[in-house]
């Protein structure tokens, strides 16, 4: 939206009070999120000036256009996820006069393309790639799919075109994400089509040094995409597999592959390929009518597995998903008891797994530099989500470069510089 605004004559206010027109991009798939979009439209509201325009765009806005316009009387105009691009048509109607209340809520599906404008976000020495949006699956406590629709994935050429672009920039670590990367060009005919973008990722940017895959379906990873983990040095031995339970009863029940044989065989067969691999996945606790018994389960799985990274949410009901039919029945004590527990699981492992690297040196992206100090990370570090090798001395910004590990804490390591 940023970039389409920009390239139709508009300009970045230096700050909130400045600005005619202020747009906040909402999030809204579970309760703590749209709260937190909902305090801060609501803040906004209270201090703009009646010449200012608040615009609201977003998952929220597509989810609960009314709720958000009862609440938060002082937005002047809405857009929703599936069509973005209505960003200038929502600005350019604000100007007309006596125009209040505009509403761009659309549900067809997304449209992902908008006269090359990149689909890139790019912080230092990486960059976000989106290659794909909406979902079709329909998991029991998911709301994405309601909000943003089914799959839609983008042409190869305009990835590339993206990718040509970062490439130009001197981009080191270029990140593809979309709700499920292997579900890429499925509704475009293609079967398998992830390795086939990634074959052409890597010729048209052959200097680009690190390529990770952010979100990866349980039972959909395929062999040519371990083969080519194992074989291709410039994609990262990195995969974020989110399994959101191990045990078979709540995993039917939350709509999801329930073969945990079949899960535990795809572990070891990828681990036997790429030694090196760090795993991370993401567990829901406390779905409705999960037992000791099951919750037990879960916990003996992460032991047994031994995950590099684990991010563990509570359950949110979620009204329109299919599990807001089921009673929501672990109190939220329990559900806090039992992440605090699966908390402490994990830590012991990623502790013991961060030890294995002292001694050793790494390869890793600079993401911060000041004060005598440089926060980094390895190809086990997805940003933001995952640990940090912090160096105590300065590196350069944005680059790749080898350091030596020299301690190992929960989540993060320590290194000097060689
Ligand atoms: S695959 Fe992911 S995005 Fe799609 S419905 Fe399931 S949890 Fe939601």
């Amino acid at each position: 939206m940023a970039e389409l605004l920009r390239k139709n004559g508009y300009a970045y206010a230096a700050d909130q009070h400045s600005a005619d027109v202020i747009i906040v991009n909402t999030c809204g798939f579970i309760e703590p999120a749209r709260q937190e979009a909902l305090d801060l439209l609501k803040e906004i509201a209270s201090e703009k000036h009646t010449s200012q325009c608040l615009i609201a765009a977003g998952c929220l806005t597509q989810r609960e256009s009314e709720w958000v316009a009862k609440q938060v009387p002082g937005v002047n105009a809405m857009l929703g996820t599936r069509r973005w691009m209505d960003i200038l048509s929502v600005v350019k109607k604000l100007d007309e006069p006596a125009q209040t209340n505009i509403r761009f809520i659309n549900t067809s599906p997304l449209t992902m393309e908008a006269e090359d404008i990149p689909r890139v976000v790019h912080y230092g020495g990486y960059a976000y790639l989106k290659i794909a949006d909406g979902c079709d699956r329909r998991c029991a406590f998911c709301a994405i799919p309601i909000i943003k629709g089914p799959q839609v994935s983008r042409r190869i050429e305009n990835i590339l075109h993206d990718v040509s672009r970062l490439a130009d920039l001197k981009i080191q670590e270029l990140i593809l994400i979309a709700q499920d990367l292997t579900s890429y060009g499925h509704d475009m005919g293609m079967k398998d089509g992830l390795p086939d973008l990634l074959i052409e990722i890597m010729k048209t940017a052959p200097h680009i040094p690190w390529v990770r895959l952010l979100y990866t379906y349980p039972g959909q990873i395929s062999s040519r995409l371990i083969d080519m983990m194992a074989e291709q040095p410039r994609l990262l031995p990195y995969l974020d597999i989110p399994l959101q339970h191990a045990h078979p009863d709540v995993l039917r029940r939350m709509y999801r592959p329930a073969n945990m044989d079949h899960v535990r065989d795809t572990i070891q067969e990828m681990r036997a390929r790429v030694p090196n691999l760090a795993i991370r996945s993401t567990f829901i606790v406390g779905f409705p009518g999960e037992s000791d018994t099951e919750f037990r389960n879960l916990l003996d799985f992460v032991a047994e597995v031994q995950f590099d990274r684990v991010g563990i949410f509570p359950y949110y009901h979620e009204k329109g998903t299919a599990a807001y039919q089921l009673q929501d029945d672990v109190s939220p004590e329990l559900k806090e008891e039992r992440i605090q527990q699966l908390v402490a699981l994990q830590e012991g492992i990623s502790e013991q797994k961060n030890r294995q690297f002292i001694g050793k040196k790494m390869e890793v992206i600079v993401d911060g530099v000041g004060d005598g100090m440089t926060i980094c990370r390895s190809y086990r570090d997805a940003p933001e989500i995952d640990g940090m090798v912090m160096v105590e001395d300065e590196l350069e910004m944005g680059k790749i470069t080898v350091v030596e590990i020299t301690a190992a804490l929960v989540h993060d390591l320590i290194a000097k510089k060689i």
